[in-house]
């Protein structure tokens, strides 16, 4: 049966799907433990955008999807100015510009089945743009919590959706603390705790397969800030394997801004007895070009270790100048991406200069528009 589960190994508490739950009582993060069914022959007939996976998804079956047909992004060959071509998934194509339309069109059908009227979400960045995006789809009234101190610009797309921003004075943690005081009152639509977000970056996985053939790649290089596309895309290539779709897990492979790297920090002590590894340790961040993967305090940080080990992958840190070179490289071919976007690249390349291995099929991802921070990258044009 459909269920939530905590995922605290001493608790293991279930709770009802519909019970709108995003944390366990423990404090615990959860997921979601259900059926999947995957009939090839169906998906193929299926129209194209990722509400052909329907049947992998563990909403209710009254659930009418909020979409925009979105999805099915085409993996397209780029030369990221190493001698070889990777693939790369365009999601930059997406109605708001960015992947997270994926979490937010699974999280907002959710909410609409279950009767939710209103959510709240904490971010000021593309997670906020998806979740006010798609609410208004639904017709349910959306807030948008903020740091005071947030840059107007990316507030814009917020606002024209007609989400209610909330300036919170403070730091981000400040931002995050208010959105869990609204969160005992309010739907909690959140991109990093909410388990129905990951149900719906998983199709990358599945999309991404389904386009080499219903083969997994060997490779693939993805962004780790709260590892939203991460740990979704995890999820996807481990239910394809459990079905046995496809042979092996990728090597996942995180990239992290080198002044923001917790996560690549603390991974060579996590490996040596990933059961004991309890926290994170604190360390100091930097502002960076890649701002939106500077996490310091990922919330499933370890859920995000967890899956690069798991795959035999590794971590990857980039800096600001590779990060402007990459931006240079692929616009000189026409590709326009947010910089955030850039440092996934920027890994990739450093990831294929550093890896020879012969027919390696390599997969990555172009994560957000460039129209989306044109004041950043006039800076650098
Ligand atoms: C959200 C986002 C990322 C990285 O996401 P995390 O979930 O924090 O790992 C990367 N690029 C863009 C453009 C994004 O919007
Ligand atoms: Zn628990």
């Amino acid at each position: 049966m459909t269920a939530f589960v905590c995922s605290e190994p001493a608790c293991h508490q279930r709770y009802p799907i519909d019970s709108a739950r995003w944390r366990c009582d423990c404090g615990g993060l959860l997921h979601i433990e259900s059926q999947l069914t995957f009939d090839l022959d169906a998906i193929a007939k299926a129209p194209i955008n990722l509400w052909r996976y329907r049947s992998a998804f563990p909403l209710p079956d009254s659930a009418v999807p909020v979409s925009f047909s979105e999805g099915f992004t085409p993996l397209t060959e780029v030369d990221i100015g190493t001698k070889r071509q990777i693939l790369v998934k365009q999601e930059q194509l997406f109605p708001t510009g960015s992947y997270k339309d994926r979490g937010a069109s699974l999280l907002l059908s959710y909410a609409k089945a279950i009767g939710a009227t209103e959510v709240v979400e904490d971010s000021s960045g593309n997670a906020g743009c998806s979740v006010a995006a798609y609410a208004a789809k639904a017709g349910i009234r959306c807030r948008i919590l903020v740091p005071a101190n947030t840059s107007p610009a990316k507030l814009t797309q917020i606002r024209g959706y007609g989400a209610e921003l909330e300036l919170i004075p403070g730091d981000r943690a400040a931002t995050a603390a208010a959105a869990l005081e609204a969160a005992q009152a309010t739907f909690y639509a959140s991109h990093s705790w909410n388990p129905f977000f990951f149900q719906g970056t998983k199709t990358f996985a599945y999309e991404t397969c389904e386009q080499l053939g219903w083969k997994a790649p060997d490779t693939v290089i993805l962004p780790a800030g709260n590892g939203t596309l991460l740990i979704g895309a995890y999820l996807g290539f481990s239910e394809l394997l459990a079905a046995g779709i496809i042979g092996q897990l990728p090597k996942l492979v995180a990239v992290q801004s080198i002044h923001c790297n917790p996560l690549h920090n603390a991974f060579a002590e996590y490996r040596k007895n990933p059961e004991k590894f309890r926290e994170l340790p604190t360390i100091p961040s930097q502002p960076t070009l890649a701002e939106g993967i500077a996490i310091a305090q990922p919330v499933r940080g370890l859920e995000i270790m967890q899956a690069v080990n798991e795959s035999d992958g590794q971590f990857i840190s980039v800096s600001d100048s590779e990060i402007k070179d990459t931006l240079k490289t692929l616009a000189g071919q026409g590709h326009w991406i947010e910089p955030t976007s850039a440092a996934t690249i920027a890994g990739a390349a450093q990831y294929c200069h550093d890896n020879t291995i012969a027919n390696e099929r390599i997969v990555s991802v172009f994560t957000g528009h460039g129209l989306k921070s044109s004041e950043k990258l006039s800076q650098i044009f």
